[in-house]
């Protein structure tokens, strides 16, 4: 269960910014994208208990290298059709509901799409918040982890990472892409001793075979960093938009994971000594 904290005044328009602000063109421009004092957003939202501890604001930064089969916001895969914003109007509302974030124990998560796609627009939004003491997290993929620099790591407070499966042919059948770099990435993040919640999603038919479910969960064991694994069942929730946007969708006709199956696959992480909470 979810609580929205979206106050009513709010919406995802980029709030005006303020006379006492130097004035500025209207549009970025290509340098500003570059250099990351502006980005594409596809939307932000305010929730608890979700994409990290706390009450979170999360921003959904838009463009993802990946093509998941499973994916239920593949409106974030482009830019194209993407609200082009200021850094600093999105580091204005982090500041707004710092005082939520420090209450709650939560705070800032970027997400997507994939957020490192973006890598000077993301390193700017999380530097910012982390200097004003708010919890900060990345929620990735992490095939593009090398594109994370080592300041920007030291600006992240939690890593959500998905591991979408445990070998690289079917890693590639579910994503498009390969595996490597996100363990690559993983690795990284264990040796550096960077708080990480895996993610693995259960697709039946797809990814919830035992050697699959186990392969996930052995690497998972294998970085000491991880502080918890999330199962997360796959549900048919965003089915209407890959029809909307006119995408061959795959799993139109694959069920979604039952309570059994998610226990199941939850009871091979557990063997291993890994978290997952209820
Ligand atoms: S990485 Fe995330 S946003 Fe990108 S295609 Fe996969 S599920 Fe969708």
């Amino acid at each position: 269960m979810t609580a929205c904290l979206q106050p009513a005044d709010e919406s995802n328009a980029v709030p005006p910014v303020p006379a006492s602000l130097p004035p500025r063109q209207a549009e970025p421009e290509p340098r500003d994208f570059r250099e990351g004092r502006a980005g594409f957003l596809h939307s932000w939202d305010m929730v608890t208990a979700v994409n990290g501890p706390g009450t979170r604001l999360t921003y959904f930064l838009a463009g993802c290298p990946l093509r998941c089969q499973y994916c239920h916001n593949p409106d974030t895969f482009c830019q194209d059709q993407a609200e082009q914003v200021w850094t600093e109007d999105l580091i204005r509302r982090v500041r707004r509901y710092r005082s939520s974030f420090l209450l709650t124990g939560g705070g800032l998560t970027l997400s997507g799409g994939e957020p490192l796609l973006q890598p000077a627009f993301a390193g700017r939004l999380l530097h910012s918040a982390h200097e004003m003491g708010v919890h900060t997290c990345l929620d990735t993929s992490g095939f593009l982890g090398a594109l994370a620099d080592d300041q920007m790591l030291e600006d992240i407070d939690l890593v959500l990472l998905d591991l979408k499966a445990g070998d690289e042919a079917l890693y590639h059948q579910v994503t498009t892409q390969t595996l490597a770099p996100t363990l690559a990435f993983g690795q990284r993040l264990a040796d550096q001793h960077k708080p990480v919640w895996i993610r693995f999603v259960l697709v039946p038919g797809l990814t919830d075979r035992p050697d699959n479910i186990r392969a996930v969960a052995l690497r998972a064991a294998s970085w000491p960093n991880v502080e918890r694994v999330d199962v997360l069942p796959f549900h048919q929730m965003g089915r209407h938009k890959w029809e909307t946007l006119d995408i061959p969708y795959q799993l139109a006709d694959t069920p979604e994971a039952t309570r059994e199956q998610v226990e199941q696959a939850v009871a091979v992480f557990r063997s291993l000594g890994l978290n997952c909470p209820d």
